[in-house]
Parts: structure tokens; C-alpha cells; sequence
């Protein structure tokens, strides 16, 4: 008999959702991670001496109310609070945009008399979609598989499910969300507004971890994939979990020892054993054997099966397509200790608008030369930033009257061309993102005390994101729904029996959701059954 009946590769949040679901169902669960600690993506850390932030995701809105509530995180100590205002757009020129519950439409009005009247029905258009899609994101998509055996009727089924949800969506419904699929973001909105910054506002959720223009076919679907979410059930809402993204991570790890499963730290997996078709465990880097029923990755696709799968285990169609797996989100992250707030030209002063996101990024126009930019230097020399600064929300991060923010930089390379490295150019392009922020907040540079700096190269070496893909790969349509991580392996299996896919790469992907951690329990939990029967 087996020491534990799952293994799970990561202790991410997806790994650490996984694992609760399927400990809270009676099985034996061992969870072993390469790092010294918790939470993957979603870490809090001391990043300069008594500052603290989250190292890399920080914000909340994706995180699945279901999965809050069966693995009681609340009572487990999460604590997420609103922004007092959602986003603040400033521009060099004396403009502002500034939304959140019941300042929007006036702001916009500022700018806009069109544009505020459009802002409704167009959200509305949006938040339909957005609500069906919802309905999605907590089950396998349909998943496409040769004959007519039992597998076949069951995705059969799955997939005349789907298609009813689909039907609650009105035609002029539906062509919206043909058009959110292939289109791009900035043609969808230029149809829409007229003003700069409020196509501003929604282009940058098109972009933000999309190395790619808002003029890009696709990225209507990136910038909707953004609007999933909610806080404290207001939809469509961010706000900030107290502690950072760690105390997200924290309260699921709770969950999972209390319901006895392991979490072993320091305990990076070197290779995954397969005898004949099937994974019977994994060989740690220390060279410890662990074998188990069951091995579910929470790792990306391409990082599992390129660097842990034995030569020769996989179906060779299976390895050319997923060696293809296209990562690079091209972001570079930053997280600087502040002495003081910030004053922006525009709105000088505190108020609700420093608890924002602030996006600096003025325009589709701004967005798209900053991606062009990219691609012929290396990064955008003139980039967009999104500035976050979490103590205005919460005191437990730095000493009293200082403060610390999140830079979350979009459009740099996610490997730099002609030789040129990463660990060269890290400092001068940190340099560029303050110099940014300092362009619409005077000062800033000078208050900046301390600073952590994540490359796309360090996000890959630091929590084995490829190419420092955030979402563990990117999504054009065909790396999305059934097609994520490909084609036949929509519903959490792998191409080897035993192995289920249960990160960011499986659907519904990137973001700190618990979904694909969640969908994946179930199906193991399936075959579990099954297996018993
Ligand atoms: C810079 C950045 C900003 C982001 N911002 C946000 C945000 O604000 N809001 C949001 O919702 N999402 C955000 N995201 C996306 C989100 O954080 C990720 O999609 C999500 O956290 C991924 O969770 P996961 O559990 O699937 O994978 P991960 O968190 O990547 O966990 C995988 C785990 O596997 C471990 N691992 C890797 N290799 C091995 C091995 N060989 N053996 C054992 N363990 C291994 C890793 O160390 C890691 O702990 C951001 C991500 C990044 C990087």
C-alpha cells in the first residue's frame, strides 16, 4: 500500500485548495513544495527591513466565494476589505479618471458627456457575459475525446450543459460574447467611448500579465476574464486581503492540516515516476521517494511535463504540442518601502484615490507603443504601471506613518533578444518604473526606501513561472476553455494515468481564483470512487 493515497506537486493556492477538498473527503494527502514556504504566487513576505507586502499577486476579486466559504477562510482568519475607490487614471495633462460605488458615472461625466451615458449598458453587456461564464468556472469545460464509450456520453452531457447555460444568453447576447472572444479589447471600446481614459480603464485589464497590444485579437477575452470576480459579493469589485495575498494562502493552509493532510516545505519534486502508462509518485530533489495513487501538479503545463516527466513516458504528439506552450506575460514586478504617500499633480493630497489601483497609462494609443516598444528594446521606455499602495487599507505592513506599494509593470520582454540578460538590465529598468511613477507624483522617487525587484527572469527562478508567466501560460483561445492545457486534457487528466492537472493552467487559468485546484479535487475524488467501487 501506498504512504499517501495524493501527492500534490506546489503548495500554491491552487495546490493547497486541492489538497483541502480532497483531505476534507477522507484521503490521505501529501503536499511537497520546492520553496521554504507557503503560497506560491500569493505570498506575503518582509521585502525590506519591517516593510511587508504581497511578493507577487495583490489584489483580490477572482478568489471563488465557494471556495472561501467550504474551506471556512474566514473563520480561518481572511479578512478582504474594499477599495475606497477602485481606479484612479491620472494623466500629464491635468485630466483624471477616478471610479468606484457612486463616483464613476460622475467622473466620467467630467470627461465625457457620451461616454457616461454609454458606461452603463456597456457594463451591463459585460457583467451578462461575465455572469454566465461564472457559472463556468467551477466545472471541467466540455472536453473533446475520440469513440463512443462511457467518456464520450458523459462529455457529451457536459457539453449539452454547457451549451443550455449558453442558450440563457439572448442572441444580441450571444454576439457579444463571440465578439469578446475574438476580438480585440481596443476596437471593442473604440466602438463604445469616445474618451481616452475610460477606454483606458477597461484596455488595461485587457493587457495587465497579456504581453500583447489592446489592439490584439484576444484581449476582449483577457480584459472580461478580469471582470469575473467580486468582493464580499459585489461584483466585479477588488479589494485587498489584510496581511497581503499570504494571509489568502495562510488560512488554506490551515484548513488543510486541520483536515490531517501534509505540506512539506523545502521538498522540490526532481522527477515524477511513471510505471508503464501510469504516475505512481514523485523522486524529490533530495532524493526521497514518495509514492502515491495519485499525482496532481498544480506546476505549469509545460514546466511539468518538459522538466519532470521522464524521457520517453509521454505520447510523442502530446510533448511536441505542450514543448509549444506559449508563456511570457511580460510584467515586471516591483514592491517599493515608502517614507511617505504619494501627491499626484493631479488630485495632490491623501484621499480615496491612493487606495486605488492607479493606472498609469493614459490611453489604448499609450498601451499599444508601449507593447511595439517592447518589442524592439526589450521593455517599453515609456511603460504602464499600475501602482498599489495596500497600507492605505491596511496597517499591518509597515511602521506607523510609512508606508509600501506595489508596482505591477506591464510590456517588458519575457527574455530579453541578442544575448542580453535579465540580471543586467533589472536595476536600470526598476529605475524607469519609479522615474514613471514620479512623472505624475513628484517626489515619489525621493521617498522610495527600499525596493524588491522581480524580473521575468526572477519570477521564473523564484516560483518556477516560465518565462515569469503569471497565469503558468497565456490565453489566446487556443491555450483557453477546453484548450487549456490542449485538447483532450480539459477535464484535469494528463496524458498518463494518474496524473490531473490542478494549477493555472488548467481552466479557468490564471488569477488567484482556487477554481482550477477545486475542479481538479473533484474529478480525482471521481475517480477515486470509481477506482473503489
Ligand atoms: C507578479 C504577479 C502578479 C499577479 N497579480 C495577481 C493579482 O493581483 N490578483 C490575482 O488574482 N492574480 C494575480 N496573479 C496571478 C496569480 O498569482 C496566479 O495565477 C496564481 O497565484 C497561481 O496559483 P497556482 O497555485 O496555480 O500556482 P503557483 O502559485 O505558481 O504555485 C505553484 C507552486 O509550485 C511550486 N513548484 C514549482 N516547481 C516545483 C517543483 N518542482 N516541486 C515542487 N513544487 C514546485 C512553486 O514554488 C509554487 O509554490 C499574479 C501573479 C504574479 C506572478
Amino acid at each position: 500500500m501506498n504512504e499517501t493515497d495524493v501527492i500534490i506537486i506546489g503548495a500554491g493556492h491552487n495546490g493547497l485548495t486541492c489538497a483541502a477538498y480532497l483531505a476534507m473527503a477522507g484521503l490521505r494527502v501529501h503536499v511537497v513544495e520546492r520553496r521554504k514556504v507557503i503560497g506560491g504566487a500569493a505570498v506575503t513576505e518582509e521585502f525590506h527591513p519591517g516593510f511587508r507586502n504581497s511578493v507577487a499577486a495583490y489584489t483580490v476579486s477572482l478568489l471563488n466565494p465557494r471556495v472561501v466559504a467550504d474551506l471556512k477562510l474566514h473563520e480561518r482568519g481572511l479578512r478582504i476589505v474594499e477599495r475606497r475607490a477602485q481606479n484612479f487614471l491620472p494623466t500629464p495633462d491635468g485630466r483624471y479618471l477616478l471610479t468606484g460605488e457612486g463616483r464613476t458615472q460622475a467622473s466620467i461625466a467630467g470627461l465625457s458627456a457620451r461616454d457616461a451615458e454609454a458606461i452603463g449598458p456597456f457594463s451591463a453587456r459585460l457583467e451578462a457575459i461575465a455572469d454566465v461564464l461564472r457559472s463556468f468556472v467551477l466545472r471541467a469545460p466540455p472536453n473533446l475525446v475520440e469513440g463512443f464509450g462511457a467518456t464520450a456520453i458523459r462529455e457529451a452531457f457536459n457539453a449539452l450543459g454547457t451549451a443550455n447555460a449558453l442558450r440563457a444568453l439572448s442572441l444580441e447576447q450571444q454576439r457579444d460574447l463571440l465578439d469578446l472572444f475574438t476580438r480585440s479589447a481596443g476596437d471593442m471600446l473604440d466602438d463604445v467611448f469616445e474618451n481616452d481614459l475610460v477606454k483606458a480603464l477597461f484596455g488595461f485589464d485587457a493587457i495587465v500579465g497579456n504581453y500583447a497590444s489592446p489592439y490584439a485579437a484576444g484581449s476582449a477575452y483577457v480584459m472580461l476574464h478580469h471582470a469575473f470576480g467580486e468582493v464580499n459579493g459585489k461584483k466585479g469589485a477588488w479589494g485587498h486581503a489584510i496581511g497581503g495575498m499570504g494571509a489568502i494562502t495562510q488560512a488554506m493552509a490551515h484548513a488543510v492540516r486541520d483536515y490531517g493532510a501534509i505540506i512539506a516545505l523545502d521538498a522540490g519534486v526532481r522527477e515524477l515516476i511513471v510505471d508503464g502508462d501510469r504516475a505512481t509518485g514523485v523522486v524529490l530533489d533530495d532524493g526521497t521517494v514518495l509514492r502515491a495513487n495519485y499525482v496532481a501538479a498544480s506546476v505549469n503545463p509545460k514546466l511539468l511535463y518538459t522538466r519532470l516527466v521522464p524521457d520517453g513516458a509521454l505520447p510523442a504528439p502530446f510533448l511536441t504540442r505542450i514543448k509549444n506552450w506559449r508563456n511570457g506575460s511580460g510584467t515586471f514586478r516591483m514592491n517599493v518601502a515608502l517614507s511617505r504617500l504619494p501627491s499626484f499633480t493631479v488630485l495632490p493630497g491623501e484621499g480615496d484615490h491612493l487606495s486605488a489601483g492607479i493606472i498609469l497609462g493614459p490611453s489604448l494609443g499609450y498601451m499599444d507603443r508601449a507593447y511595439l516598444d517592447a518589442r524592439a528594446h526589450g521593455w517599453s521606455r515609456e511603460p504602464v504601471v499600475e501602482v498599489l499602495i495596500p497600507t492605505t487599507l491596511d496597517d499591518t505592513l509597515a511602521p506607523p506613518g510609512q508606508h509600501v506599494a506595489s508596482l505591477f509593470c506591464q510590456h517588458v520582454a519575457p527574455e530579453l533578444s541578442d544575448g542580453r540578460s535579465w540580471d543586467d538590465h533589472r536595476e536600470e529598468v526598476a529605475d524607469l518604473m519609479i522615474a514613471t511613477v514620479d512623472n505624475y507624483a513628484p517626489g515619489f522617487a525621493a521617498s522610495v526606501i527600499g525596493r524588491q525587484l522581480l524580473s521575468p527572469l526572477d519570477l521564473e527562478r523564484q516560483f518556477g513561472l516560465l518565462g515569469g508567466d503569471i497565469f503558468h501560460g497565456a490565453r489566446p483561445q487556443n491555450q483557453l476553455f477546453s484548450a487549456r492545457p490542449m485538447l483532450g486534457h480539459a477535464d484535469y487528466r494528463g496524458p498518463l494515468k494518474g496524473l490531473y492537472h490542478c494549477g493555472s493552467g488548467a481552466h479557468p487559468g490564471g488569477g488567484v481564483t482556487g477554481a482550477p485546484g477545486h475542479n481538479a479535487a473533484q474529478v480525482i475524488l471521481r475517480d477515486h470512487r470509481a477506482w473503489f467501487a
